[in-house]
């Protein structure tokens, strides 16, 4: 029997697997695809924090935010240069490899082509029912640790639940004409519905290219077919490009946890709802998560009472940026294409601008968003809005 089956070798999976096989645990990894990090779906921004706080593979970065061009939908345009790298830009199957790499190096195995089809939670043991090779297995181990990304069915099935509430994406990386440094962010209810649309430059060596896509309440593919035509003197072979669909949690699972399981990253739901980024705060969980597995493998137990302290460590760390980010994001998302002018006008205007500067951090929102609020133009927006919820 194994100490830790992690299901689904995603960034979050490898890096919980790389920190228990550090800690000496017998972890097998199962991925359902036949190579790590393919497909890739994601933009790839990853703040400087997570750069700084977690062994991350930099060999995997093409380009960084340091530049951005915020834009309005009546297309007024707000650039701001940071003067620092407020984040890095990762080529996604190479960083989710270079994890698995890690994990590997310190003992991990990994299982290709495995899909979990199935979880059985028993006494003294997780039974893990796999799909390789056209046949079904049975993995054991005393405890499994759920991040299947988007796929929910194993939570569902312990009870755990699923997100409440998802965002729809697109996206295709192409090459494009112009060189650029500037992150863009286009606002607009006819250009992405409830969320926003972006271009975001990077350097793979073989001329520019760019990731452009938008997240959306609505199908996203068909508004990022608008979005390229908007575009289409800068997108070079737009007849050939392979739009890339999926989607964003933006709420947490009901429970976190389970007797011998844990979820972790987008199988938890624990993602930034402000942006949709998860990375950053799937590392936080990794490592919260990888803390309390160790600790039950010290004292012998796996029950939930000793598990539930995962969530209640990433909930006291992460829970109110969830809350009133997913809170803010409700309300903007049924802002009229002037309300969201207007909220431009008063974010960019003298009186603002400095508090945004002050307060402005690339992966924590919510003391920004509570200041916003606060802006007598801003709270009437927001009451507005709320009329109609
Ligand atoms: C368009 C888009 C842009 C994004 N941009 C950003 C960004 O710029 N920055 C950012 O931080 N986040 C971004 N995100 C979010 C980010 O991609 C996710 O939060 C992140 O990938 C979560 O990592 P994960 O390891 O939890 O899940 P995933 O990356 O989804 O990995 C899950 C893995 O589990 C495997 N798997 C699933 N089910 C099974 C099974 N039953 N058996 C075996 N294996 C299984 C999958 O094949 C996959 O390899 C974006 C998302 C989208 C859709």
């Amino acid at each position: 029997m194994r100490d830790v089956a992690i299901i689904g070798a995603g960034p979050i999976g490898n890096y919980v697997g790389y920190l228990l096989a550090t800690a000496g645990l017998d972890v097998v990894l199962l991925e359902e695809h036949a190579v790590v990090g393919e497909p890739a779906h994601c933009t790839g921004i990853i703040g400087m924090d997570a750069f700084e706080q977690f062994d991350l593979p930099r060999n995997a970065v093409v380009g960084e935010l340091k530049k951005v061009k915020i834009i309005s939908p009546h297309r007024k345009i707000f650039d701001y240069d940071f003067d620092t790298s407020q984040a890095l830009v990762v080529d996604r199957s190479k960083f989710d490899r270079g994890i698995a790499q890690m994990a590997i190096l310190n003992g991990a195995q990994l299982m290709m082509d495995a899909t979990a089809t199935g979880i059985e939670v028993l006494k003294d043991r997780v039974d893990i029912k796999i799909r390789k090779d056209g046949r079904i297995k049975r993995i054991a181990a005393k405890m499994a640790v759920i991040s299947t990304g988007l796929h929910y069915g194993l939570q569902e099935r312990l009870g755990m639940g699923k997100p409440r509430d998802f965002l729809k994406c697109a996206q295709v990386e192409t090459d494009v004409m112009d060189r650029n440094d500037y992150v863009e962010v286009y606002f607009g209810k006819r250009l992405a519905p409830g969320s926003f649309a972006w271009v975001v430059p990077i350097e793979t060596g073989n001329g520019p290219r760019a990731r452009i896509g938008l997240s959306s309440t609505q199908s996203a593919s068909a508004y990022l077919d608008k979005f390229l035509v908007s575009l289409n003197s800068r997108v070079l072979n737009a007849e050939h490009l392979d739009v890339k669909r999926s989607a964003i949690p933006l709420t947490p699972i009901a429970r976190t946890f389970h007797n011998r399981v844990l979820a972790v990253g987008d199988a938890a739901g624990v993602v930034k709802p402000s942006t949709g980024g998860g990375v950053f705060y799937g590392l936080i969980c990794a490592g919260i998560a990888a803390e309390v597995v160790k600790k039950a493998f010290k004292i012998g137990r796996f029950d939930q009472r000793v598990l539930s302290e995962y969530e209640r460590q990433w909930k006291k760390r992460l829970g109110l940026e969830l809350k009133i980010g997913y809170y803010f994001r409700r309300v903007a998302s049924k802002f009229t294409d002037a309300q969201l002018n207007d909220l431009f006008e008063v974010i960019t205007s003298d009186e603002v601008l400095p508090l945004l500067r002050r307060k402005a951090k690339f992966d924590w929102h919510k003391d920004l968003m509570l200041s916003i609020v606060k802006q007598a133009a801003v709270r009437n927006l927001f009451f507005g809005s709320l009329m109609k919820m």
